[in-house]
């Protein structure tokens, strides 16, 4: 194994308060010191006017793999993530077949251990095949190595089935994160409800039935005693139920994908299918709730919700369109701006992606802690280039940043002290 220097750079660790100029010495794969670089080392990075954070971990990825390869697979989703500076990410459950017995997930994990690229974490499904009738065998998945459950793709809607998953949840320690949309009234939306449904023509799917679902489950969530959190929260009502929550003292807590803070509904005007997701972009004042919420820290994690399809999922009118757009490659550009219109400082934003999702999922990375394993991300915060979609190392097109100005881009990614992507190429 190599030695590697990486100089020079604006060294950024949230979990360790750290954010000064130095060089990070990596060797032996793993974080061997922070200061001054001196000595021989076999490689060198220069990372001046950069900043150099832990290598990111994005808590929301669908891979498509098993079932949906021509989508997505766990090799071209680790070849998107890392392009985008991530190297640990949590794929949902929603494949075929789905996460809901141990082999599976063990097959999951193989794979992306002989792609190499990056960790995935699988997070096993709550209910069978989910349906949101039985629960899977939740100890045994955890053992195959879940590090949460969801149904997500769908809700964990029956309340039976989630008071009981968040109980198991409670007694071993883990987390259920919910997919909150209420299907009787959400059924057969497309986009937010409201002006902009109205005006295509087309069904909505109300913010109400976001709300009332996560409603339902703080009070199952208190009742268990169980940690919940609330995927790609979008709404207002959302996250100020969130807000109360935690006020309460309940273990609550809430991601935001970057379109649910960047973007409103008004993007699908044109019928544009490529700003079609689940939940759907909403209106400005539910924009600003959620960027609220993330500055007093209601929302302590940002992740891309990446959700691969292909364009004959997508090109097929705004109504039957499938939900979700990639976001993995523009997950960290998106999200700068918050930092640049002062919503967070740079340290609490890495934070959103780095150590936050860490302890919420007890998984050892996210630092850049002397010995630790050495993921590390270096972006320059100020560069500006036009996301192209063709040009995207994931399989899929659909995204709604096609042609637009990012100003932020991830220059190299370390994984496990490799230097795996540099200079727009993945380099193994
Ligand atoms: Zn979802």
């Amino acid at each position: 194994m190599t030695t590697l220097l990486i100089k020079g750079g604006r060294v950024i660790d949230p979990a360790n308060g750290l954010d000064e100029v130095a060089d990070v010495l990596i060797a032996e794969g793993r974080v061997a010191a922070i200061g001054s670089g001196k000595g021989k080392t076999e490689a060198e990075i220069d990372a001046s006017g950069m900043i150099v954070c832990p290598g990111l971990i994005d808590m929301h990825v669908h891979l498509r793999e098993p079932g949906q390869e021509w989508k997505e697979d766990i090799e071209s989703g680790s070849r998107a993530a890392v392009a985008g500076g991530v190297t640990s990410m949590c794929c949902m459950p929603n494949t075929q077949p789905r996460l809901d017995h141990a082999g599976v997930l063990r097959q999951v994990i193989e794979r992306a251990r002989q792609v190499g690229l990056c960790d995935v974490h699988p997070i096993g499904a709550v209910s069978r095949n989910l349906d949101g009738k039985e629960l899977t065998e939740m100890r045994e998945l955890v053992r195959a190595g879940a590090v949460a459950f969801s149904d997500d793709g769908r809700p964990i809607w029956h309340s039976g089935v989630m008071r009981k998953a968040l109980e198991y949840a409670s007694t071993f320690g883990f987390l259920v994160i919910q997919h909150a949309e209420d299907l009787q009234l959400t059924g057969g939306g497309c986009i937010n409800e409201g002006r902009i449904s109205t005006q295509l023509g087309v069904n909505g799917m109300p913010d109400v039935g976001e709300d009332d679902m996560i409603s339902r489950d703080i009070m199952l969530a208190k009742l268990a005693d169980a940690n919940y959190h609330v995927a790609h929260i979008s709404t207002r009502g959302a996250v100020d139920l969130v807000r109360r929550a935690q006020a309460e003292g309940l273990k609550v807590t809430a991601e935001a994908a970057p379109h649910h803070f960047a973007l409103t509904e008004e993007e699908v005007l044109g019928y544009n299918a490529d700003a079609k997701m689940s939940p759907p972009l909403r209106t400005e004042e539910d924009r600003l709730a959620v960027i609220e919420g993330l500055r007093d820290g209601t929302i302590s994690v940002i992740a891309s919700d990446h959700a691969p399809h292909h364009e004959d999922d997508k090109r097929c009118g705004l109504s039957c369109a499938a939900f979700g757009i990639v976001g993995l490659e523009s997950m960290l550009p998106v999200s700068l701006d918050l930092e640049r219109g002062g919503v967070l400082g740079m340290p609490e934003l890495i934070a959103t992606m780095t150590s936050n999702p860490a302890s919420l999922l007890k998984l050892d990375a996210g630092t850049l802690s002397e010995g630790a394993v050495a993921d590390v991300c270096i972006f320059n915060p100020d560069e500006k280039w036009t996301l192209d979609r063709n040009a995207l190392f994931s399989k899929s097109r659909n995204t709604p940043w096609h042609g637009r100005e990012m100003t932020g881009r991830v220059l190299h990614t370390i994984k496990g002290g490799r230097h795996v992507f540099g200079k727009g190429e993945i380099l193994v």
